[in-house]
């Protein structure tokens, strides 16, 4: 994978890098008395320097000045680095660098700043990730920055970062791409060449027969997509056991909408662009699991399911009103067609829950760019919705704080009965309502009710504190976060959730 590989770097005179990139808050005192000398005198005729990247050369060799910004305030956190890495890596890349080394002179105190270093590496890679079409067409070569030295990393940091990395780019890829270029046989493909001979298998359901079997919602959404052989819809499987004793079993469902045309709810006034990043929960957990073949961590089990199908509209498209029995065997009223995440992880959400039951110490995730509304209410950040007993141990309390110091931000919603109201049923005709009909951004608690769906249909309200055996589940919509800037057709994919899912779980 071609992603740019993290190496240790022992000594500031490394010859094995071609640029240095320094990023502080501060440049007037550093250690390194050269260095500090250059810069110096650079200031003294370059008032840039601290304000902005600024480029200059010092023993015929190119360094990078990166300025932070303020660190010290209440609202200042990690990604001060990450940000100020994406241009720095730019700045390097546009030079000529290819193997750039990043140097952060101060060692912080302040421990919202403890994995600083490794956050800049993980935005060097977030900004120097291209597109898959684009190196399909140009060649891997427009990605010239293939290692970044880390100074001051330990040899289990470069190992941490560099699962982070490989996942996160292939998170991207799975996320970022055209929607037949990736439609669901080409993103099963891709997730069997990532996993060919590593510690996670992978198990492919293509076969149209047993998806509207099993999975009867999905089977609804995909309805539409049967004309098509290759928009046919494919659940992928990913186990890694790990070697040893398993102690906690993370079991994870992945919403891969390759294309949301909203369906017979057709996406209108130009909503509909971007709609193939709508595979961005999908992305994240296969994402991750590669993060985890290749960090290999003890005492974890992780099991994912992908729910990977194309929302098409067509005369046979799915409509308002349908009643579909869902394999849990509730009655589900489709309420708005363009509310198909939920039904498309239902069935494999249902399906894990049975997992569960005998799994040691599960927690289950479900993952999915899933509501416009959590974008309007937590902006960049991803919404954390959690059941009870998810809460009574602080799963999306302790993910969220992880994510504050992996640049990986995330917000914790509750859910409540209002929740439960909203989607009840108004006839015996069904027994729960899939979505109401008014855009999400405008529905109030519009990210934190479709949990309760979820939790219905995947059986899991019946696995609450007051339960027998109670399984703790949250629910991950990273609809706000899943691309830089909120901008789902020009945004690089950011595989929300994943550093966060590492830092907690592997490390
Ligand atoms: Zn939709």
């Amino acid at each position: 994978m071609a992603y740019p590989h993290a190496v240790a770097a022992p000594q500031l005179d490394n010859a094995k890098h071609d640029a240095l990139i320094i990023i502080a808050d501060n440049f007037s005192e550093l250690d390194d008395p050269n260095l500090s000398q250059a810069i110096k005198s650079q200031m003294a005729v370059d008032a840039r320097i601290g304000k902005q990247v600024t480029f200059l050369v010092v023993d015929s060799k190119r360094v990078i000045l990166a300025p932070t910004g303020p660190l010290n305030r209440d609202y200042d956190d990690v990604r001060r680095y990450f940000d100020a890495a994406k241009l720095a890596i730019n700045e390097a890349k546009a030079s000529g660098s290819t193997k750039p080394a990043i140097y952060l002179p101060q060692a912080s105190q302040d421990s919202r700043y403890q994995y600083a270093l490794e956050v800049a590496y993980l935005g060097a890679c977030q900004a120097l990730w291209q597109p898959l079409e684009a190196r399909e067409h140009h060649g891997e070569s427009i990605e010239p920055i293939t290692q970044i030295a880390l100074f001051g990393a330990n040899e289990q940091t470069i190992k941490a970062v560099n699962a982070i990395a490989a996942g996160q780019y292939a998170a991207r890829d799975l996320c970022g791409t055209e929607p037949e270029r990736m439609a669901p046989p080409r993103f099963a493909d891709y997730c069997v060449d990532l996993f060919k001979g590593s510690k996670v298998s992978v198990e492919v359901i293509a076969d149209i027969a047993t998806i509207d079997k099993e999975y009867p919602m999905m089977s609804t959404v995909a309805r539409a997509s049967y004309a098509v052989e290759r928009h046919h819809p494919r659940v992928v499987k990913l186990e890694y056991v790990p070697e040893g004793e398993v102690t906690r079993t993370l079991m994870f469902v992945g919403k891969g909408l390759v294309y949301d045309t909203g369906g017979a709810d057709l996406k209108v006034g130009g909503f509909m662009a971007g709609m193939s990043r709508d595979k961005g929960g999908a992305a994240s957990v296969a994402g991750f699991m590669k993060s985890v073949a290749d960090f290999a961590p003890k005492g974890v089990k992780v099991i994912a399911f992908l729910a990977v199908v194309r929302n098409s509209i067509g005369s046979d498209c799915f409509v308002p009103d349908e009643i579909i029995t869902s394999r849990e065997g509730v009655r589900v009223r489709i309420g708005n067609t363009d509310a198909e995440g939920r039904l498309a992880m239902g069935d494999l959400l249902s399906e894990m829950k049975e997992l569960a039951k005998t799994a040691v110490n599960p927690e289950i995730f479900t993952v999915a760019t899933l509501t416009g509304h959590a974008a309007r209410a937590m902006g960049p950040y991803s919404a954390y919705v959690e059941n009870g007993p998810a809460r009574a141990a602080h799963i999306s309390r302790k993910l969220a704080d992880c994510g504050d110091l992996w640049a990986d931000g995330a917000e914790v919603s509750r859910s409540r009965r209002e929740d439960y109201d909203f989607i009840k049923p108004r006839t015996l005709a069904d027994d729960v309502l899939s979505s109401n009909n008014a855009a999400s951004a405008v529905t109030a608690r519009g990210h934190q009710f479709p949990m309760a769906f979820l939790a219905i249909v995947g059986g899991l309200d019946k696995h609450g504190t007051d339960s027998a055996q109670p399984i703790p589940y949250v629910h991950m919509d990273i609809a706000g976060s899943g691309v830089e800037g909120g901008d789902w057709q020009h945004g690089k994919p950011t595989a929300a959730g994943l550093s966060s899912l590492f830092a907690r779980y592997c490390l």
